[in-house]
């Protein structure tokens, strides 16, 4: 049986001289595992469509226990991620993080919008690179039905405080005293910070990108959610500690 699917390439494997194994996120099958072969001549557009980090327009085949991609058109392959290896490494672990919890063999579009837009806005240095991470981790781990509980302090209902704690482990938020009073360890957030980290839950998928932080208040935030996304998930990412050495130089 033969389609078409538009697709997100997350890895690559070279398997022969000429062949090439390649993992896709796409909106109609989620991720698909597929051989691309001849993909390796850099003639052919294979070659351009099935690399990394390319979104394509792909023409498939599904083999009795194996898909081949017959056809691959490149639509974005995302120039500005390749000039600068900090906006790769990030780019890597975002498709760390989808290889890892996007769905398989059912509609993912949700997921691809996702990585799509934040690649976008990544590529074209449109926001900051912590504030792109803290909105990809935030709304990918929500799509996986891991929604955080950041409406009110769990200690008092309170909703807004100067200073509350996101505790990672539970998804929960404490104001200062709560924090304080119950023994609760996590991140502490200025307030500032609270309302960002709500916005990236909570926005309309068409503003996620749309808020502004200072710097000095993107690093908590960027802790608290990838510390959450690392306890929900109970993996640790080889990518991120990859981008956390690149970013502190
Ligand atoms: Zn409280």
């Amino acid at each position: 049986m033969k389609f078409k699917t538009k697709g997100l390439v997350l890895k690559t494997q070279d398997i022969s001289e000429r062949d090439r194994l390649v993992w896709v996120l796409t909106d109609s099958h989620g991720i698909l595992r597929a051989f691309a072969k001849g993909a390796k001549n850099i003639k052919s557009p294979k070659c351009a469509g099935t690399g990394l980090l390319s979104y394509a327009s792909f023409s498939i085949f599904e083999g009795r226990d194996s898909y081949h991609i017959d056809e691959a058109d490149a639509i974005e392959q995302f120039i500005g991620l390749r000039q600068d290896i900090e906006s790769m490494s990030l780019a890597q672990y975002f498709c760390e993080l989808c290889l890892n919890l996007c769905p398989t063999g059912q509609e993912a579009g949700d997921y691809l919008r996702l990585i799509l837009n934040s690649l976008y806005f990544l590529s074209n240095r449109k926001r900051p690179a912590l504030q792109i991470k803290v909105c990809f981790e935030m709304r990918l781990i929500t799509l996986c039905g891991y929604m955080p509980d950041l409406v009110m302090c769990a200690g008092c209902g309170v909703y807004e405080a100067p200073q509350m704690v996101f505790v990672p482990h539970t998804g929960k938020l404490y104001c200062a005293a709560c924090a304080d009073r119950l023994g609760v360890q996590g991140v502490l957030l200025p307030a500032a910070a609270v309302t960002a980290l709500r916005h990236t839950v909570y926005a309309d998928f068409e503003k996620l990108f749309s808020f502004g932080l200072k710097d000095e208040l993107l690093e908590p935030l960027s802790l608290a959610s990838e510390r959450y996304v690392a306890y929900m998930t109970q993996k640790d990412y080889p990518t991120l500690q990859f981008y956390k050495s690149m970013h502190s130089i």
